[in-house]
Protein backbone atom coordinates (compact mmCIF):
# COMPACT_ATOMS: atom_id res chain seq x y z
CA UNK A 1 0.00 0.00 0.00
CA UNK A 2 1.36 3.26 -1.13
CA UNK A 3 0.53 6.77 0.48
CA UNK A 4 0.30 9.16 -1.83
CA UNK A 5 0.33 13.10 -0.27
CA UNK A 6 -2.66 15.02 -1.94
CA UNK A 7 -4.03 12.35 -4.12
CA UNK A 8 -6.85 13.86 -5.96
CA UNK A 9 -10.01 11.97 -5.82
CA UNK A 10 -12.33 11.69 -8.89
CA UNK A 11 -15.56 12.25 -8.65
CA UNK A 12 -18.59 12.41 -11.16
CA UNK A 13 -19.59 15.76 -10.05
CA UNK A 14 -16.30 16.79 -11.75
CA UNK A 15 -14.91 18.87 -8.15
CA UNK A 16 -11.35 19.56 -8.10
CA UNK A 17 -10.39 17.86 -4.64
CA UNK A 18 -7.53 16.07 -2.89
CA UNK A 19 -6.89 14.03 -0.10
CA UNK A 20 -4.32 14.78 2.18
CA UNK A 21 -3.05 10.94 2.03
CA UNK A 22 -4.91 8.79 -0.29
CA UNK A 23 -4.10 4.81 -1.55
CA UNK A 24 -5.73 2.39 -3.21
CA UNK A 25 -6.77 -0.30 -1.46
CA UNK A 26 -6.09 -3.92 -3.28
CA UNK A 27 -5.82 -6.69 -0.12
CA UNK A 28 -7.71 -6.13 3.48
CA UNK A 29 -4.29 -5.98 4.59
CA UNK A 30 -4.13 -2.62 2.32
CA UNK A 31 -6.55 -1.39 5.08
CA UNK A 32 -5.92 -2.33 7.91
CA UNK A 33 -2.11 -0.58 7.51
CA UNK A 34 -3.82 2.53 5.96
CA UNK A 35 -6.25 2.68 8.99
CA UNK A 36 -3.18 2.35 11.26
CA UNK A 37 -1.49 5.38 9.84
CA UNK A 38 -4.58 7.57 10.01
CA UNK A 39 -4.94 6.21 13.65
CA UNK A 40 -1.04 6.40 14.67
CA UNK A 41 -1.21 10.43 12.75
CA UNK A 42 -4.43 11.38 14.50
CA UNK A 43 -6.08 11.52 10.99
CA UNK A 44 -9.51 10.58 10.10
CA UNK A 45 -9.77 7.57 7.66
CA UNK A 46 -12.53 6.93 4.96
CA UNK A 47 -12.62 4.12 2.31
CA UNK A 48 -14.33 5.43 -1.26
CA UNK A 49 -15.12 3.82 -4.36
CA UNK A 50 -15.69 5.58 -7.66
CA UNK A 51 -16.65 8.42 -5.89
CA UNK A 52 -20.37 8.69 -8.23
CA UNK A 53 -21.93 9.09 -4.14
CA UNK A 54 -19.73 12.17 -2.62
CA UNK A 55 -19.45 15.83 -3.24
CA UNK A 56 -15.48 16.22 -1.63
CA UNK A 57 -14.46 19.31 0.04
CA UNK A 58 -11.73 20.98 -1.99
CA UNK A 59 -9.33 19.74 0.76
CA UNK A 60 -10.06 16.37 2.37
CA UNK A 61 -8.93 15.78 5.85
CA UNK A 62 -7.43 12.77 6.53
CA UNK A 63 -6.89 9.20 5.01
CA UNK A 64 -8.98 8.65 2.01
CA UNK A 65 -8.56 4.87 0.92
CA UNK A 66 -10.01 4.32 -2.85
CA UNK A 67 -11.25 0.54 -2.38
CA UNK A 68 -9.96 -2.03 -5.09
CA UNK A 69 -9.96 -5.53 -3.51
CA UNK A 70 -10.90 -7.56 -6.49
CA UNK A 71 -12.24 -11.20 -6.33
CA UNK A 72 -15.23 -12.96 -7.88
CA UNK A 73 -16.41 -16.79 -7.20
CA UNK A 74 -19.51 -18.81 -6.35
CA UNK A 75 -19.83 -20.16 -2.97
CA UNK A 76 -22.74 -22.27 -3.87
CA UNK A 77 -24.47 -23.39 -6.53
CA UNK A 78 -27.85 -25.14 -6.81
CA UNK A 79 -30.40 -25.95 -9.90
CA UNK A 80 -32.47 -23.35 -8.96
CA UNK A 81 -30.29 -20.58 -7.98
CA UNK A 82 -26.43 -19.80 -6.46
CA UNK A 83 -24.52 -17.04 -3.88
CA UNK A 84 -21.91 -15.01 -5.70
CA UNK A 85 -19.56 -13.67 -3.33
CA UNK A 86 -17.60 -10.36 -5.02
CA UNK A 87 -14.99 -7.95 -3.69
CA UNK A 88 -15.79 -4.45 -2.94
CA UNK A 89 -13.69 -3.11 -5.84
CA UNK A 90 -15.30 -4.49 -8.98
CA UNK A 91 -17.75 -2.13 -10.66
CA UNK A 92 -21.38 -2.52 -9.92
CA UNK A 93 -22.51 -2.07 -13.40
CA UNK A 94 -19.66 -4.44 -15.11
CA UNK A 95 -21.44 -7.10 -12.85
CA UNK A 96 -24.57 -6.73 -13.43
CA UNK A 97 -23.92 -6.72 -17.38
CA UNK A 98 -21.88 -10.64 -15.97
CA UNK A 99 -25.01 -11.64 -14.17
CA UNK A 100 -27.28 -10.96 -17.15
CA UNK A 101 -24.61 -12.46 -19.73
CA UNK A 102 -24.89 -15.72 -17.56
CA UNK A 103 -28.88 -15.86 -17.12
CA UNK A 104 -28.46 -15.22 -13.65
CA UNK A 105 -31.64 -13.07 -12.18
CA UNK A 106 -31.78 -10.16 -9.63
CA UNK A 107 -29.65 -7.61 -10.07
CA UNK A 108 -30.82 -6.92 -13.54
CA UNK A 109 -33.09 -3.77 -12.73
CA UNK A 110 -29.89 -1.80 -11.03
CA UNK A 111 -28.10 -1.77 -14.08
CA UNK A 112 -26.39 1.36 -15.05
CA UNK A 113 -25.93 2.46 -11.48
CA UNK A 114 -21.96 3.88 -11.60
CA UNK A 115 -19.78 3.03 -8.79
CA UNK A 116 -18.45 -0.16 -6.65
CA UNK A 117 -19.97 -3.19 -5.40
CA UNK A 118 -19.06 -1.88 -1.92
CA UNK A 119 -20.64 1.29 -2.02
CA UNK A 120 -23.69 -0.70 -2.88
CA UNK A 121 -24.91 -1.76 0.11
CA UNK A 122 -23.99 1.62 2.21
CA UNK A 123 -26.70 3.56 0.81
CA UNK A 124 -28.76 0.76 -0.57
CA UNK A 125 -28.82 1.47 -4.30
CA UNK A 126 -31.98 1.04 -5.75
CA UNK A 127 -33.66 1.31 -9.12
CA UNK A 128 -36.71 0.80 -11.06
CA UNK A 129 -38.21 -1.71 -8.95
CA UNK A 130 -35.50 -3.38 -7.17
CA UNK A 131 -33.17 -2.25 -4.08
CA UNK A 132 -30.03 -4.48 -3.32
CA UNK A 133 -30.84 -4.83 -0.06
CA UNK A 134 -33.20 -7.99 -1.87
CA UNK A 135 -30.35 -10.09 -3.21
CA UNK A 136 -27.86 -9.34 -0.52
CA UNK A 137 -26.81 -12.54 1.55
CA UNK A 138 -24.61 -10.93 3.40
CA UNK A 139 -21.91 -7.74 3.44
CA UNK A 140 -18.06 -8.69 4.54
CA UNK A 141 -16.22 -5.95 6.66
CA UNK A 142 -13.42 -4.83 7.69
CA UNK A 143 -14.19 -3.03 11.52
CA UNK A 144 -12.65 -0.53 13.56
CA UNK A 145 -10.52 -2.99 15.30
CA UNK A 146 -9.24 -4.56 12.58
CA UNK A 147 -11.70 -7.75 12.89
CA UNK A 148 -12.71 -9.33 9.35
CA UNK A 149 -15.86 -10.25 9.64
CA UNK A 150 -19.48 -11.14 7.65
CA UNK A 151 -22.84 -9.39 8.68
CA UNK A 152 -26.16 -11.05 7.69
CA UNK A 153 -28.26 -8.77 5.67
CA UNK A 154 -30.42 -8.86 8.65
CA UNK A 155 -27.75 -6.96 10.37
CA UNK A 156 -27.13 -4.57 7.38
CA UNK A 157 -30.27 -2.76 8.99
CA UNK A 158 -30.90 -1.85 5.20
CA UNK A 159 -33.89 0.78 4.46
CA UNK A 160 -34.65 3.22 1.38
CA UNK A 161 -31.26 4.70 0.62
CA UNK A 162 -29.73 3.54 4.27
CA UNK A 163 -27.91 1.04 6.32
CA UNK A 164 -25.80 0.41 9.44
CA UNK A 165 -22.55 1.53 7.14
CA UNK A 166 -24.24 5.08 7.10
CA UNK A 167 -24.11 5.45 11.21
CA UNK A 168 -20.98 3.26 11.27
CA UNK A 169 -18.32 4.33 8.88
CA UNK A 170 -15.80 2.73 10.70
CA UNK A 171 -16.82 -0.78 8.94
CA UNK A 172 -14.94 -1.01 5.63
CA UNK A 173 -16.15 -3.31 3.35
CA UNK A 174 -14.50 -5.50 1.56
CA UNK A 175 -16.59 -8.58 -0.36
CA UNK A 176 -20.62 -8.85 -0.69
CA UNK A 177 -22.50 -11.97 -1.17
CA UNK A 178 -25.51 -12.02 -3.66
CA UNK A 179 -28.67 -14.62 -3.82
CA UNK A 180 -29.00 -14.67 -7.76
CA UNK A 181 -31.76 -17.07 -9.01
CA UNK A 182 -31.83 -19.13 -12.68
CA UNK A 183 -34.95 -18.78 -13.64
CA UNK A 184 -38.40 -16.48 -12.77
CA UNK A 185 -37.28 -13.67 -10.48
CA UNK A 186 -38.43 -10.92 -12.89
CA UNK A 187 -39.34 -7.78 -11.39
CA UNK A 188 -40.66 -5.64 -14.78
CA UNK A 189 -43.98 -3.72 -13.05
CA UNK A 190 -42.19 -0.84 -12.39
CA UNK A 191 -43.98 1.66 -15.08
CA UNK A 192 -41.00 2.75 -17.31
CA UNK A 193 -40.39 -1.22 -17.73
CA UNK A 194 -44.12 -2.66 -17.48
CA UNK A 195 -44.44 0.02 -20.67
CA UNK A 196 -41.41 -1.17 -22.09
CA UNK A 197 -42.00 -4.88 -21.99
CA UNK A 198 -45.57 -4.15 -22.99
CA UNK A 199 -47.21 -7.43 -21.14
CA UNK A 200 -44.14 -9.79 -22.64
CA UNK A 201 -43.72 -11.24 -19.00
CA UNK A 202 -40.94 -14.24 -20.49
CA UNK A 203 -37.94 -12.41 -20.33
CA UNK A 204 -34.48 -13.02 -19.73
CA UNK A 205 -32.09 -10.83 -17.53
CA UNK A 206 -30.17 -9.69 -20.21
CA UNK A 207 -33.15 -8.22 -21.48
CA UNK A 208 -33.88 -6.39 -18.94
CA UNK A 209 -30.65 -4.85 -18.07
CA UNK A 210 -30.70 -4.07 -21.83
CA UNK A 211 -34.26 -2.23 -21.31
CA UNK A 212 -33.05 -0.24 -18.07
CA UNK A 213 -30.11 0.95 -19.89
CA UNK A 214 -32.19 2.09 -22.82
CA UNK A 215 -34.66 4.06 -20.21
CA UNK A 216 -31.68 5.70 -18.09
CA UNK A 217 -30.02 6.72 -20.75
CA UNK A 218 -33.18 8.48 -22.29
CA UNK A 219 -33.52 10.37 -18.74
CA UNK A 220 -30.54 10.97 -16.64
CA UNK A 221 -27.73 12.66 -17.64
CA UNK A 222 -24.60 10.57 -18.16
CA UNK A 223 -21.54 12.19 -15.82
CA UNK A 224 -19.04 12.16 -18.28
CA UNK A 225 -21.04 14.79 -19.93
CA UNK A 226 -22.92 16.53 -17.46
CA UNK A 227 -21.04 15.93 -13.84
CA UNK A 228 -23.65 14.77 -11.65
CA UNK A 229 -23.99 12.46 -8.39
CA UNK A 230 -27.21 10.99 -9.67
CA UNK A 231 -29.82 11.56 -7.16
CA UNK A 232 -29.31 14.25 -5.17
CA UNK A 233 -31.82 14.26 -2.30
CA UNK A 234 -33.98 11.43 -0.82
CA UNK A 235 -37.26 10.49 -1.89
CA UNK A 236 -39.26 11.93 1.62
CA UNK A 237 -40.95 9.73 3.82
CA UNK A 238 -44.21 10.94 5.01
CA UNK A 239 -45.99 9.42 7.86
CA UNK A 240 -50.63 8.26 7.44
CA UNK A 241 -51.26 10.70 9.16
CA UNK A 242 -49.92 13.24 6.60
CA UNK A 243 -51.17 11.44 3.16
CA UNK A 244 -54.30 13.51 3.25
CA UNK A 245 -52.35 16.74 3.28
CA UNK A 246 -50.43 16.03 0.45
CA UNK A 247 -52.67 14.61 -1.73
CA UNK A 248 -54.82 17.80 -1.27
CA UNK A 249 -52.25 19.44 -2.85
CA UNK A 250 -51.89 17.31 -5.98
CA UNK A 251 -48.94 15.56 -5.30
CA UNK A 252 -48.03 12.13 -6.49
CA UNK A 253 -47.86 9.90 -2.61
CA UNK A 254 -46.82 6.50 -2.91
CA UNK A 255 -48.03 4.47 -0.22
CA UNK A 256 -45.19 2.17 1.60
CA UNK A 257 -47.11 0.05 4.12
CA UNK A 258 -45.46 1.78 6.93
CA UNK A 259 -46.46 5.64 5.68
CA UNK A 260 -45.52 7.06 2.01
CA UNK A 261 -43.53 8.36 -0.17
CA UNK A 262 -43.42 11.60 -1.90
CA UNK A 263 -41.30 12.31 -4.73
CA UNK A 264 -38.69 14.71 -4.35
CA UNK A 265 -38.68 15.47 -8.05
CA UNK A 266 -42.21 16.41 -8.06
CA UNK A 267 -41.98 19.26 -4.97
CA UNK A 268 -38.96 20.54 -6.74
CA UNK A 269 -40.70 20.72 -9.45
CA UNK A 270 -43.34 22.34 -8.56
CA UNK A 271 -41.02 25.36 -6.78
CA UNK A 272 -39.87 26.11 -10.45
CA UNK A 273 -36.60 25.00 -10.01
CA UNK A 274 -36.22 23.06 -13.02
CA UNK A 275 -35.42 25.57 -15.53
CA UNK A 276 -33.82 27.72 -13.52
CA UNK A 277 -29.86 27.70 -13.34
CA UNK A 278 -28.40 29.88 -10.47
CA UNK A 279 -24.79 30.46 -10.92
CA UNK A 280 -22.68 26.80 -12.60
CA UNK A 281 -25.51 24.41 -11.18
CA UNK A 282 -29.03 23.34 -12.39
CA UNK A 283 -31.56 21.39 -12.07
CA UNK A 284 -31.91 18.29 -14.97
CA UNK A 285 -34.94 19.41 -16.92
CA UNK A 286 -35.64 15.88 -17.71
CA UNK A 287 -35.12 14.61 -13.74
CA UNK A 288 -34.89 17.93 -11.45
CA UNK A 289 -33.64 15.17 -8.75
CA UNK A 290 -30.72 15.37 -9.95
CA UNK A 291 -28.34 19.24 -10.12
CA UNK A 292 -25.73 19.58 -12.67
CA UNK A 293 -22.80 21.20 -12.53
CA UNK A 294 -21.75 22.83 -15.90
CA UNK A 295 -18.81 24.19 -14.14
CA UNK A 296 -18.56 24.90 -10.46
CA UNK A 297 -15.12 23.65 -9.47
CA UNK A 298 -15.70 23.86 -6.01
CA UNK A 299 -18.06 21.54 -3.60
CA UNK A 300 -19.14 24.97 -2.09
CA UNK A 301 -21.35 26.34 -5.03
CA UNK A 302 -23.00 22.50 -5.21
CA UNK A 303 -24.10 22.85 -1.82
CA UNK A 304 -25.18 26.41 -2.06
CA UNK A 305 -27.81 25.50 -4.86
CA UNK A 306 -28.79 22.21 -2.92
CA UNK A 307 -29.62 24.79 0.00
CA UNK A 308 -31.11 27.10 -1.97
CA UNK A 309 -33.58 23.95 -3.18
CA UNK A 310 -34.31 22.69 -0.08
CA UNK A 311 -35.14 26.18 1.60
CA UNK A 312 -37.66 26.36 -1.45
CA UNK A 313 -39.33 23.29 -0.64
CA UNK A 314 -39.33 23.89 3.36
CA UNK A 315 -41.20 26.63 2.81
CA UNK A 316 -43.59 25.72 0.14
CA UNK A 317 -44.69 22.15 1.85
CA UNK A 318 -42.98 22.10 5.08
CA UNK A 319 -40.68 19.43 3.99
CA UNK A 320 -36.93 19.15 4.47
CA UNK A 321 -35.50 17.07 1.83
CA UNK A 322 -32.36 15.10 2.91
CA UNK A 323 -28.83 15.04 0.61
CA UNK A 324 -28.24 11.49 -0.78
CA UNK A 325 -24.69 11.97 -1.50
CA UNK A 326 -21.86 12.31 1.38
CA UNK A 327 -20.07 15.44 2.00
CA UNK A 328 -16.27 14.55 1.98
CA UNK A 329 -14.26 17.40 4.18
C1 LIG B 1 -25.62 9.24 -13.06
C2 LIG B 1 -25.84 8.60 -11.70
C3 LIG B 1 -26.95 7.80 -11.50
C4 LIG B 1 -27.18 7.20 -10.26
N1 LIG B 1 -28.28 6.43 -10.10
C5 LIG B 1 -28.52 5.83 -8.91
C6 LIG B 1 -29.66 4.99 -8.74
O1 LIG B 1 -30.46 4.78 -9.66
N2 LIG B 1 -29.86 4.43 -7.53
C7 LIG B 1 -28.99 4.61 -6.49
O2 LIG B 1 -29.23 4.05 -5.41
N3 LIG B 1 -27.89 5.39 -6.63
C8 LIG B 1 -27.63 5.99 -7.80
N4 LIG B 1 -26.52 6.80 -7.96
C9 LIG B 1 -25.60 6.99 -6.82
C10 LIG B 1 -24.33 6.09 -6.87
O3 LIG B 1 -24.17 5.51 -8.13
C11 LIG B 1 -24.41 4.98 -5.81
O4 LIG B 1 -24.58 5.52 -4.53
C12 LIG B 1 -23.14 4.11 -5.82
O5 LIG B 1 -23.33 2.98 -4.98
C13 LIG B 1 -21.90 4.88 -5.36
O6 LIG B 1 -20.77 4.06 -5.59
P1 LIG B 1 -19.31 4.67 -5.49
O7 LIG B 1 -18.35 3.53 -5.53
O8 LIG B 1 -19.12 5.71 -6.52
O9 LIG B 1 -19.33 5.30 -4.02
P2 LIG B 1 -18.58 6.62 -3.53
O10 LIG B 1 -19.26 7.80 -4.12
O11 LIG B 1 -17.13 6.48 -3.75
O12 LIG B 1 -18.92 6.56 -1.97
C14 LIG B 1 -20.22 6.76 -1.53
C15 LIG B 1 -20.28 6.54 -0.01
O13 LIG B 1 -20.02 5.18 0.31
C16 LIG B 1 -18.89 5.05 1.17
N5 LIG B 1 -18.14 3.87 0.72
C17 LIG B 1 -17.73 3.62 -0.56
N6 LIG B 1 -17.12 2.43 -0.60
C18 LIG B 1 -17.14 1.92 0.64
C19 LIG B 1 -16.64 0.70 1.23
N7 LIG B 1 -16.02 -0.23 0.51
N8 LIG B 1 -16.82 0.51 2.57
C20 LIG B 1 -17.46 1.45 3.32
N9 LIG B 1 -17.94 2.61 2.82
C21 LIG B 1 -17.79 2.84 1.50
C22 LIG B 1 -18.10 6.35 0.97
O14 LIG B 1 -17.31 6.66 2.12
C23 LIG B 1 -19.23 7.34 0.76
O15 LIG B 1 -19.79 7.71 2.00
C24 LIG B 1 -26.26 7.41 -9.19
C25 LIG B 1 -25.12 8.21 -9.41
C26 LIG B 1 -24.91 8.79 -10.65
C27 LIG B 1 -23.67 9.62 -10.88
Amino acid sequence: MNLIKNMSLANTLGLASSAQFGCILRYSEDVVAARAFAEAEGLPFRVIGAGSNIVPMPQVRGVVGVMAIKALHIVDEGDMGLQLEVGAGHNWHELVLYCAEQGWFGIENLALIPGSVGAAPVQNIGAYGVELAEVVASVQVLDGRGGLRWLSAEECDFGYRSSRFQQCPEDIITAIRLNLTKAGHIKIDYPDLARYFQGHADVTPKQIAAAVIDIRSAKLPDPSVNPNVGSFFKNPIIDNAQIAHFEGLDLSVFRTGVGAKLSAAQLIDRCGWKEKQTGQVRCWVKQPLVLVNHGATQAAHILEFASDVRASVADAFAIELEIEPSVLA
